[in-house]
C-alpha cells in the first residue's frame, strides 16, 4: 500500500463536515467548528485532524476501527482529486 503512503501529514483538506451516523457533524474540540480540518495520517493509521484554530486531536480514539477506515476514505479520496483527468 505504498501508493497511498502521505509524504506530507497534513495534506488532506476536508471541505464538508464528517457526519457519522447517530453522532452528528464531528466538531473540533478546542473551537467547536465542523469545516476546515487538515487530516493527517497514513494507510492503516488511526486519523488525526487539525483544525484551523491549531488544534489537533484523534476523533474516535474509542473506536480505532473507524478511525482508520475514516483515514482510508480520506487518502482515497484525497488520490482520486490529485490523478489527472
Ligand atoms: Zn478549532
Amino acid at each position: 500500500m505504498d501508493e497511498f503512503e502521505l509524504l506530507d501529514p497534513w495534506s488532506i483538506e476536508m471541505l464538508a463536515p464528517i457526519v457519522v451516523a447517530g453522532e452528528g457533524p464531528m466538531a473540533c474540540p478546542g473551537c467547536a467548528a465542523v469545516t476546515g480540518f487538515s487530516a493527517g495520517g497514513r494507510w492503516g493509521d488511526l486519523v488525526r485532524m487539525r483544525c484551523r484554530c491549531g488544534r489537533d486531536w484523534l476523533p474516535f480514539e474509542d473506536d480505532p476501527e473507524l478511525s482508520r477506515e475514516l483515514m482510508k476514505e480520506l487518502i482515497i479520496a484525497a488520490q482520486s482529486e490529485d490523478r489527472p483527468g
